[in-house]
């Protein structure tokens, strides 16, 4: 096992049958191991800083039929909301005002939002603020969109491939195409994007291969950012009654990912605070380098309700920024409020 993590470490990179074996056999010595390797390898790439980002959850619409997602389209017991532009514009302001420089739109995929009302809010913020990084998480869209989007200034686009197992993928969705989401995936690299990509971890059914395949795949699209979170149930799914993803499995595939992607930035997200009260401190322990605090109203919280349990709902941003930013100097850590570009993407777009 240490030899193996101790090759992952030298070379970045284990076959299939390496990682399914470091995944059937990892103990707690392992793990230990694991994870004192992926600290070494943040603190090589970005030190002992955190970045932090602030998440506006526009909407909850949505036209998906994603069978573990509480928003889906066949749930009719959530109320639905949009925010408005100048609501959206507004959460922004507050987020300027807290320190936050990177602004993460999320929503469901909501055909309200027309292709130029999205551009009107990118070059809105882009406009009032020259230090500002946009991330978008709009869902697949056609490449003309995501170029539009790019051309009017959105730096980034999180879209997680979820499962890079097409099998596994096929049987969670319902009208979403696992061919299609890939292609999205590389349609956003060519434009330009910093691009995010990410799996869900414990998802009902799936194996340690399908887990193998999730850090391959990644290997090959070598994203910039990897949002990695464990599944969580949610009571008005079909899968309210399975078991959620654990949070050691989370941790492991986190450092596993760190070491695949020394690079990466790669989230401690709000799904692994869900499932464990601390578990986005053992999240960045394990080379996680990102927090994403949520600046949506907080009378619209509540309704972003992709999981059970979903941490923060009643929270006002500004406490938001100052519960996390203890934990992470608590835990040894320092805060980021900078842009915080991808530093390898940096070099080669500059
Ligand atoms: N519509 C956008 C945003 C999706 S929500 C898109 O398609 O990209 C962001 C992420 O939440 C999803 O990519 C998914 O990985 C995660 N998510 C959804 N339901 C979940 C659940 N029940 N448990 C854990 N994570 C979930």
């Amino acid at each position: 096992m240490k030899n193996l993590i101790d090759k992952l470490y030298k070379n970045n990179y284990l076959d299939f049958d390496e990682i399914v074996y470091i995944l059937n056999h990892i103990e707690n010595q392992g793990k230990d191991y694991l994870i004192e390797k992926a600290h070494e390898t943040r603190m090589k790439t970005y030190g002992n800083k955190v970045y932090m980002r602030g998440l506006i959850e526009f909407s909850n619409y949505c036209t998906k039929g994603c069978k573990y997602c509480g928003i889906n389209s066949f749930n009719k017991n959530v109320e639905r909301y949009r925010l408005s532009l100048e609501e959206i514009q507004e959460c922004s302001e507050l987020g300027y005002s807290l320190g936050y420089r990177t602004f993460v739109l999320q929503g469901g995929e909501d055909n309200y939002y027309s292709d130029d009302m999205i551009v009107e809010i990118i070059k809105e913020i882009k406009n009032k603020y020259k230090d500002v990084a946009v991330t978008l998480s709009l869902g697949e869209k056609p490449y003309e969109s995501y170029e539009k989007y790019y051309n009017a200034g959105a730096d980034r686009y999180l879209l997680r491939h979820e499962t890079a197992s097409k099998e596994l993928f096929e049987k969670i969705h319902i009208n979403t195409d696992y061919n299609n989401r890939i292609e999205s995936l590389w349609n956003l690299k060519k434009i330009g994007y910093q691009v995010g990509a990410g799996f869900m971890v414990g998802i009902p059914t799936q194996t340690k291969e399908d887990l193998a395949k999730d850090l391959l795949f990644l290997k090959e699209l070598d994203p910039e950012m990897v949002g990695i979170g464990p599944f969580i149930p949610h009571k008005d799914t079909i899968y309210k009654n399975q078991q959620g993803g654990t949070l050691e499995d989370t941790i492991t595939m986190i450092a596993l990912t760190r070491l695949f992607l020394p690079h990466g930035l790669l989230p401690a997200t709000t799904a692994l605070g869900t499932i464990d009260p601390l578990g986005r401190e053992k999240g960045i322990k394990a080379g996680a380098n990102v927090v994403m605090p949520n600046l949506s109203p907080t009378t619209v919280r509540e309704k972003y309700s992709l999981y059970n349990g979903k941490i923060c709902t009643g929270d006002e941003a500004a406490e938001c920024r100052n519960c996390i930013e203890k934990r992470i100097v608590s835990s040894g850590f320092s805060i980021d409020m900078s842009r915080g570009d991808n530093i390898k993407w940096r070099q080669n777009n500059d």
